[in-house]
């Protein structure tokens, strides 16, 4: 007798957890169906502080990090990865009255250099208490329009770069001003001369625009749909109001130098509600190069 032989009933389970054809473990009777399997299109990786866009059945209910993510008519779904994420992340999707399913995503980490500026005003480095306090409501009131989920898709589009120049700060760099370390980059920075017209990356709706926050000086965000925006910061002329719908490459503003800037560049970041992801990767695959 082999070691191996089990006894008939724990074959026959550990056959049917093998996915065995009925011919080696028929049940006296049919099992009940699962339900059916959703279709879910994910890729199977992605970066650290990358836009995923997925894809599944209209209708489906999709949750990510106990957020329940909007699901565009055609099905199409996005969320965020953040700088410093560690996978694999769950994405869950169940149709009311159908099948669910879930699909894991790995984190691909990245490396995050320091980068040292100096020469930044102080006062904006280590501001006085009621410099702060004005700098918490500035940032508060931006905040607010990323708690935006609006039912559009132009996440979803290729962007283009809203300004043409070299990447002179990139997104996540650990950040020392004058020797004191603050938060990372949380965008990238594009050098661009003073007034250089700046265009949408995508289309969206203008949810924040302000000429003179202290830190980012002129800025604005534009809400690409879905909790999806992009902020433009240190501004020198914004052409547009809140409310206003911008096409993607439309004029919106201009290069500027304004807020806590060493001198003339665009600085664009984007969100996913909250979370902080790099320009860089949603990018038109042939933009991705600086032009
Ligand atoms: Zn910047």
């Amino acid at each position: 007798m082999s070691r191996l032989r089990l006894a008939p009933a724990l074959a026959l389970a550990l056959a049917a957890c093998a996915g065995a054809s009925p011919r080696t473990a028929a049940p006296a009777r049919p099992a009940p169906q699962p339900a059916p399997a959703v279709s879910i299109e994910l890729p199977a990786s992605a970066a650290q502080g990358s836009l995923v866009i997925g894809r599944t059945r209209p209708g489906a209910l999709a949750d990510y990090a106990g957020r329940t993510l909007r699901v565009a008519p055609d099905g199409v779904f996005a969320f965020g990865i953040g700088r410093d994420a560690t996978g694999p992340l769950r994405v869950l999707v169940s149709v009311p009255g159908g099948g669910s399913g879930e699909r894991l995503v790995d984190v691909t980490p990245r490396d995050w250099p320091i980068e040292q500026i100096d020469g930044v005003p102080p006062k904006t480095v280590n501001p006085p208490p009621d410099i702060a306090a004005r700098i918490e409501r500035e940032q508060a009131r931006v905040a607010a329009v990323r708690t935006r989920d609006d039912a559009r898709e132009e996440f979803a589009q290729p962007f283009v770069w809203p300004v043409q120049g070299r990447i002179s700060g990139r997104f996540g760099n650990q950040r020392v001003y004058n020797g004191t370390p603050k938060s990372p980059h949380s965008g990238m920075d594009i050098a661009a001369a003073q007034g250089t017209p700046v265009k949408a990356p995508a289309g969206g709706v203008v949810t924040f625009a302000d000429p003179d926050l202290y830190l980012t000086g002129g800025t604005v965000v534009i809400d690409h749909g879905a909790g999806v925006s992009s902020n433009f910061l240190h501004l020198s002329r914004i052409d547009v109001k809140v409310g206003d719908r911008v096409a993607q490459g439309q004029v919106f503003a201009a290069v500027g130098a304004t807020g806590r800037a060493t001198g003339p560049h665009l600085h664009w970041g984007m969100n996913w509600f909250d979370t902080r992801i790099d320009p860089l990767l949603v990018l038109e695959p042939a933009g991705k190069t600086a032009p």
